[in-house]
């Protein structure tokens, strides 16, 4: 059965972007031609409104529409002028951080090309305060009108008026919020807002400021199907590395509902199909490898030394700050046969530091450990993570959320982690603590901060702790030494309210379909530009 799964996107050109639900009006940006571009997106910040955009000599002349355009002829729509927008915000469509200007989710609601009538200065016409232009859109055709309303006081916005003409295109009792969907992708700002293909940074320079948040293409095909064709033993050539493998007909994870046990064979061809997916959460990290050679049903134990035996060809760190008798030879995986090197090796879980090995004492993420104790259900779980996406949310602050695999919820929070005043581990470590001891104290019934396990009497402990240097958590798409091998899924943060959310509800058959439909929700953690607000 994984054979097939993974066979199912052989020959999908390209897994980077996700399928558009069918049926979806889809069109096409237009070229900067002969008729300068318009655009309507829809962007819910703070209020929702439309923002209606011209092209007029290389920027974006922009009007905040708070109910929308529309081609109902009987309808006058209060328009706020706003600051122009760069051209490279034209056919964006993702969502923007909260705590940034704009902070929110915006599609593409309607693109085309537009002609201003009456006059061919059309900036001279916005500067004496009335604008008429004819558009073709997808949505919107024939005349608009935009008309200044008075004089503003010093510093305010500008108010102006918008209206459609009583022309053929004109729709009487056109309703605006009835047409919700992406004229490019087709989807709806929820369904943009709960996977996003990319995120806008206002703060980074305009050629990065459009940040992709897709994965690069699990492997697939051929390449996975020739380690079908090997022995219990063989060489494998993978992702440009030949790998010397063992075993592969051993059962590793034990079944999960009546299903056959996950082999080592899945195991890594699981860890070279998500290797691509993964890699930028291992990338110049040291890895601690939780082995279970035996089988995930037996002890396992943690691997920090890279052993001798490994081939020269893989990546590795010594750590300066190694004590005598510590490890001090780490893997890092820099490139993707690394991981399936580890996979063969036993190593079930994964547990990338929180530091690049370039900067060891600068963590790049804090990190919210939403421990259960033995009396804590999943519901009670579900309220402490939805207490701390509010907090997160009042902040400013972005984070992403992924189930363990096991009982728990983490909540992975970038940080800046170069330049002055980039935090330490005992910064990180103290911000958690002060978020989640706010969080915890609207729900004292549920929360321990006793430190010994059996002390907690049951309850859930918020762990700040493992904001330490050589401390990790499980990275995200790990296998958990579990039936059925279950895997640290991210989800997004709408997934928390979906009544079918299961923290060990992704067993490893599953995962590459899931990124499939999906996408990679942990992406938004990668950007480490982040600076975390003091809290009191
Ligand atoms: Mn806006």
């Amino acid at each position: 059965m994984p054979k097939d799964r993974l066979t199912r996107y052989r020959g999908m050109r390209d897994f980077a972007r996700t399928p558009e639900p069918s049926g979806a009006p889809v069109v096409d940006v237009p070229p900067a031609g002969d008729r300068p571009r318009f655009v309507v997106q829809r962007h819910r910040a703070r209020r929702l409104h439309y923002d209606l955009r011209f092209e007029i000599d290389g920027v974006l002349v922009s009007w905040a529409v708070p109910r929308g355009p529309t081609l109902d002829p009987s309808v006058r729509r209060m328009a706020v002028h706003v600051e122009d927008h760069p051209i490279e915000y034209l056919d964006f469509e993702g969502v923007i951080p909260a705590g940034e200007y704009g902070g929110g989710d915006v599609i593409v609601w309607d693109i085309g090309t537009w002609e201003p009538h009456a006059t061919d200065d059309p900036a001279a016409a916005v500067e004496s305060g009335e604008l008429h232009v004819d558009v073709f859109g997808e949505k919107l055709r024939g005349r608009l009108v935009l008309v200044r309303r008075g004089r503003q006081q010093r510093g305010e916005k500008e108010q102006w008026l918008l209206l459609h003409k009583h022309d053929e295109h004109a729709v009487d009792g056109w309703d605006t919020e009835e047409h919700p969907r992406s004229v490019l992708s087709g989807r709806t700002n929820d369904e943009v807002k709960a996977d996003p293909d990319r995120m806008w940074r206002s703060d980074a320079p305009l050629t990065e400021a459009s940040v992709d948040l897709r994965p690069p293409a699990p492997l697939g095909g051929a390449a996975l199907a020739s380690l079908d064709e090997l022995g219990t033993a063989g060489t494998w050539e993978v992702h440009g590395r030949e790998l010397r493998l063992t075993n592969l007909d051993k059962p590793l994870f034990p079944g999960r509902d009546g299903e056959p046990p996950v082999t080592k064979r899945e195991l890594v061809r699981y860890a070279a199909a998500i290797a691509p997916v993964v890699l930028p959460y291992l990338r110049g990290r040291a890895l601690n490898m939780h082995r279970y050679p035996n089988g995930a049903d037996r002890p396992g134990f943690w691997h920090k030394e890279l052993p001798k035996h490994a081939p020269d060809w893989v990546p590795r760190w010594d750590n300066p700050d190694a004590d005598k008798g510590e490890s001090r030879t780490y893997l890092v995986v820099d490139e993707p046969a690394a991981l399936v090197w580890a996979a063969n090796f036993g190593a079930l879980e994964w547990h990338a530091w929180t530091s690049l090995t370039d900067s060891p004492r600068r963590p790049t993420y804090a990190m919210v450990d939403l421990d259960p104790g033995e009396r804590t259900s999943w519901e009670d779980l579900l309220v402490l993570a939805r207490l701390h996406r509010t907090a997160l949310e009042h902040l400013g602050v972005r984070g992403q959320p992924k189930v363990t695999g096991r009982r728990g919820i983490q909540i992975w929070v970038p940080v800046r982690h170069t330049g002055p005043g980039a935090p330490d581990f005992a910064a990180t470590r103290a911000w958690v603590d002060r978020l989640s001891k706010s969080v915890g104290a609207v729900v004292p019934e549920l929360v321990s901060w006793k430190w010994g396990k059996g002390d907690r009497g049951g309850l859930a402990r918020l762990d700040y702790t493992q904001n330490a240097v050589n401390k990790t958590l499980v990275a995200p798409y790990s296998p958990r030494p579990s039936p059925g091998a279950p895997v640290s899924m991210p989800i997004s943060w709408d997934e928390l309210d979906d009544p079918e959310l299961r923290p060990d509800g992704f067993p490893l058959r599953t995962v590459i379909d899931r990124l499939l439909e999906r996408g990679d929700l942990f992406r938004p953690v990668l950007d480490f530009g982040q600076d975390l607000p003091p809290l009191t």
